[in-house]
């Protein structure tokens, strides 16, 4: 199956205004490939709500940091043509790091505030280079709705922040997390791992999920978070970056539920793998 492949901005530009033209309503999936079905579900929501789906596929450097995995990020970039084709999309845009970032390049984006925690500490310099080229894919695509994934809640609010600082008209828009029979969120990371380490990545959920209750049932989020690292560790994650309840919106930090819309966020490696997941308060 062959679905049209835009390369230069350009391209992309000449062919969302076409669309406009015609009254048709363009949706955006930014991405960094490797697709499974949680880039999938962006696009099928893009589909039920878009006339015109572009995804995009880039690994933006920018947002690695000096000793993560920007070399060995999987490209995958013909069968991830084929799988948002056979879902029914448009057009890919997979422009080169030049395309993105040509010499003289000297703009960042920072968003105060909401990347001042979880992995915006956990990694330095992260959040920034996702501002930044979010900003830039949103400028360059003039889409209506733009969609991102819940599993990356504070990504998510950050492009929310962000979109609306900037007065960005695209809509920002998030999709729940798709997860594996075991609960696992589905990440192009978890590639990385061997069975041995896939069963330890199936904890993270679990021990989520039961914290989540512990603190909706009334525990303080504080200890009922310290008790769910020493279960991560426990079950045979190598590192803990953070467990932390926080407010869903502001990010703020929350000791007790009580009626608040709040989440659970963990960030813990196994094996070569980083992986986060976030799950509902209530
Ligand atoms: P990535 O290619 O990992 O940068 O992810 C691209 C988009 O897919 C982001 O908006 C992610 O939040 C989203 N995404 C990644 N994994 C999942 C998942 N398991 N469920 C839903 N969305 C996801």
């Amino acid at each position: 199956m062959t679905i049209q492949t835009f390369r230069t901005i350009q391209e992309m530009r000449t062919q969302v205004a076409a669309w406009k033209a015609t009254g048709l309503r363009v949706g955006l999936v930014p991405t960094m490939g490797n697709m499974h079905e949680g880039h999938i579900a962006l696009v099928s929501a893009a589909l039920d709500q878009c006339d015109r789906v572009i995804t995009t596929i880039f690994v933006n450097p920018t947002q690695f940091g000096a000793n993560e995995d920007l070399d060995s990020y999987p490209k995958t970039e013909k069968s991830d043509s084929a799988k948002v084709a056979t879902a029914g999309g448009h057009a890919m845009f997979i422009p080169s790091a030049s395309e993105m970032y040509p010499a003289g390049f000297s703009t960042r984006v920072i968003v105060d505030g909401l990347t001042d925690c979880l992995c915006g500490i956990a990694r330095p310099g992260h959040m920034d280079g996702v501002s930044q080229v979010v900003t830039k894919l949103l400028n360059q695509a003039h889409a209506d709705v733009a969609f991102f994934g819940e599993k990356d809640w504070q990504q998510l609010a950050v492009i929310k922040r962000l979109a609306r600082d900037l007065d960005i008209e695209t809509e920002i828009r998030g999709v729940p997390t798709v997860r594996d029979e075991y609960g696992l969120a589905l990440s192009s990371r978890n590639g990385y791992l061997n069975d041995e380490e896939i069963e330890i990545a199936r904890k993270l959920n679990v021990i989520l999920k039961k914290t989540a209750y512990d603190i909706a049932a009334g525990g303080f989020a504080t200890d009922e978070c310290m008790k769910a690292a020493k279960a991560l560790m426990k079950s045979g994650f190598s590192h803990v970056d953070y467990v932390e309840c926080r407010d869903a919106d502001t990010l703020e930090m929350i000791d007790k539920a009580e009626g608040r819309s709040c989440r659970i966020f963990a960030a813990a490696h196994v094996g070569r793998a980083r992986l986060i997941d976030n799950h509902l308060v209530n």
